[in-house]
């Protein structure tokens, strides 16, 4: 791998390039993917890769998401600057940079204490300004409740309801929902206080969403 910022950032347009032949066309996200340094958020042995639109594995038994996912779920999220939004499963936390720097107030939760420290110092070290927790996502952030948005970037088996309660009027949760194999990509807008609206966007494939944590 040439850690040459001129290749690097010639292999992230070539990448952009890629997401906009798969119809992602957002340029808000499509700009946000071409600065962000994924290399970063590899593996040193695998940094090389960085740029292809694949998943790879980051340790813990979990991966950091295909671009192409990041995109199609940054799309959903309709990301503005300013808007809070809690996701789950901060994972490598490239995500979680992606939001940063769309301008969005980021509040991110995982489950694994190893990968969450790991996140936690890669994160200040590349300074981005995002707010971690190690925690279950299945019971969110009450205390920083409501959010404008809420990403899920692990596969659901159900709807997780009470989480639906922790966004804003308006706000929506974007999530992979089904069993381990396969889960139908779903959106769901909080339209009413007790009225939901839901709408489904194709099938992806993320490690599952577990419940409690894990310590080292
Ligand atoms: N957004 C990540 C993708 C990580 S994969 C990235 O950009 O790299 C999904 C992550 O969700 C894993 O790190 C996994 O440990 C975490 N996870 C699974 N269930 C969880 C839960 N209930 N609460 C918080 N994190 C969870």
């Amino acid at each position: 791998m040439i850690y040459d910022e001129t290749i690097l950032t010639g292999q992230r347009q070539r990448l952009v390039q890629q997401l906009k032949r798969k119809h992602i066309t957002n340029q808000a996200v499509l700009g946000a993917i071409g600065i962000v340094p994924r290399h970063k958020f590899m593996k040193p042995d695998m940094a090389e890769f960085a740029y292809n639109d694949s998943a790879y594995p980051i340790g813990a038994g979990q991966t950091i998401s295909q671009p192409y996912t990041v995109a199609f779920q940054t799309t959903l999220l309709c990301p503005e600057p300013g808007l809070k939004i809690m996701e789950i499963g901060t994972g490598s936390g490239y995500q979680a940079a992606i939001l940063e720097t769309l301008g969005l107030e980021v509040h991110s939760i995982e489950r694994q204490q190893k990968l969450y420290e790991q996140t936690k110092r890669l994160l200040s070290l590349l300074k981005y300004q995002v707010n971690l927790y190690l925690g279950d996502g299945y019971l969110g952030l009450p205390a920083e409740a409501p959010f404008d948005r809420i990403l899920i970037t692990a596969g659901a088996r159900e709807i997780p309801t009470d989480l639906l309660f922790q966004l804003k009027l308006n706000g929506t949760m974007v999530l992979p929902v089904g069993p381990e194999s396969k889960q139908v990509m779903t959106r769901i807008t909080r339209v009413d206080f007790e009225d939901f609206e839901q709408e489904t966007f194709g099938e992806f494939t993320f490690v599952p969403m577990l419940n409690g944590i894990e310590k080292i």
